[in-house]
């Protein structure tokens, strides 16, 4: 991260604009500014060619207030302490958000995973699970997927989990295999919220999906299931981006074919397509109806927010828009469905799949995905009641939401001791 962008500064400075609206006294939410607990581990480990890496790596757990800690964990090589911190911060006040009975975490280690064998990645997994091992369990802190990890990746978690417990614990993360306890749904349970806000949005805006011309940046898990499940619904999604940059066509991507000629683990520059190359910058700025952010934070900020051509943004992926870049979309009349709405589904889901692991019970895709989207409905409708009653933006509203459910709870629980 650079000095100028602190995504848990960001955080603080929403959190505080919230209680402003709210007109709480700094007592009431002091303890939510900050995380409750931290964990930095250092860790050595055999690489295929015998030399020995020390990496680092982190757990944060933001708020244990509304229930177990919860979320992902991500291998990015500029992963930090304040980018978890904030992170964990975003993942209490979606839970919040969502009315699900969890608190927020967030881990990660700093390491670029491209180029390695599985090998490799797998003992840096294992080894990391047993150095945060003490604070993390079914009842404490349930880690799930995000950037450059998937249900592979929380297999081992779990498997490392169990094999120190001596027994097995499907419910330590969430987002596993189906045949190791994962719930039906889950993968694509991300993307799927995203595009159910998004129809959520366009239709109080008395508009239909059909047509409207989308522009998703990142195309992993969330972005590519939204863009997708948007295509299925009738959106012409014109632009997709990953690392190595985007494609454009003006009448519309065949996603379904994209993604079939995509084989895993290769980025759009590795094929041939039949579509107008373009920049990561570029992708932002194109001329569509609504943007999908869907990669890393601070992809929309001060430098390019007043060339943004979309009239809404949906926020994908946690934290892409600066509080600098905020200001200037609000003034330009954009609407910013955020983070802690837009992408919920995936920690709704990863609630489902708890709640079926400590039940030892599962559900079928149909229930999965008809809670889903009763959730993201209820969700939507609760944060788009507050920005009209209060004349606040979409941001604005989910946080008062979130931090209102934080403050009574923690006003019914009380400071210990
Ligand atoms: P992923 O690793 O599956 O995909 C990330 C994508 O972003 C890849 O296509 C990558 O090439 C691309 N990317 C990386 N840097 C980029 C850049 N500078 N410009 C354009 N593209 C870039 O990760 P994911 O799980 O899809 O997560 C994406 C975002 O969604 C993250 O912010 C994550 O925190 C958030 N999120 C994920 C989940 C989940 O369930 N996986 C849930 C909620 C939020």
């Amino acid at each position: 991260m650079n000095n100028k962008y602190n995504p848990f500064e960001q955080f603080q400075e929403n959190l505080d604009k919230a209680s402003k609206v709210m007109g709480y006294d700094y007592n009431d939410y002091a303890a939510i500014r900050y995380p409750e607990r931290e964990l930095t581990v250092y860790f050595p480990v055999e690489m295929d060619d015998g030399s020995v890496k020390v990496f680092t790596g982190y757990r944060v757990q933001h708020s244990s207030v509304r229930g177990p800690c919860k979320g992902g964990i991500r291998f990015h090589p500029q992963t930090d302490i304040d980018e978890v911190r904030a992170l964990a911060g975003w993942m209490s006040l979606k839970c919040a958000v969502a009315g699900i009975p969890y608190g927020g975490a967030k881990g990660g280690i700093a390491f670029d995973p491209k180029g390695m064998s599985q090998n490799e990645i797998k003992k840096i997994t294992r080894r990391y699970t047993a150095m945060i091992l003490p604070i993390i369990g079914p009842e404490r802190d349930i880690p799930a997927p995000d950037v450059n990890t998937n249900a592979e990746t929380m297999a081992w978690i779990m498997d490392t989990y169990s094999m120190m417990h001596g027994y097995t614990i499907p419910g330590v993360v969430t987002g596993k295999p189906i045949s190791v306890g994962g719930s039906v749904g889950r993968t694509e349970a991300t993307g799927r919220g995203v595009m159910l806000i998004t129809k959520s949005i366009l239709a109080r805006l008395g508009k239909s999906v059909k047509n409207v011309k989308v522009a998703v940046q990142g195309f992993g898990n969330v972005g590519s299931i939204a863009a997708k499940l948007l295509y299925e619904e009738g959106a012409k999604v014109v632009a997709v981006s990953d690392m190595s940059g985007g494609i454009y066509s003006e009448g519309g991507l065949d996603i379904p074919k994209l993604l079939s000629a995509l084989p895993k683990g290769k980025l759009l520059s590795d094929i041939e397509l039949p579509y107008k190359r373009i920049g990561n910058k570029e992708l932002l700025t194109c001329e569509c109806d609504i943007l999908i952010p869907a990669a890393m934070e601070n992809q929309i900020n001060d430098d390019n927010a007043g060339d943004i051509k979309a009239k809404i943004i949906v926020e994908a992926a946690n934290g892409p828009t600066s509080t600098g870049g905020d200001k200037i979309l609000e003034k330009r009349g954009v609407i910013v469905i955020p983070d802690i709405l837009a992408n919920a589904g995936g920690v709704v889901v990863s609630y489902f799949e708890w709640v079926q692991n400590l039940q030892s019970f599962s559900w079928d895709e149909k229930e999965i995905n008809s809670r889903l989207e009763r959730i993201m409905a209820k969700a939507f409708a609760n944060v788009d009641t507050i920005a009209t009653e209060k004349s606040i933006t979409y941001r604005m509203a989910a946080y008062v939401l979130a931090l209102k459910a934080l403050v009574e709870a923690s006003k019914l629980r009380g400071i210990f001791p």
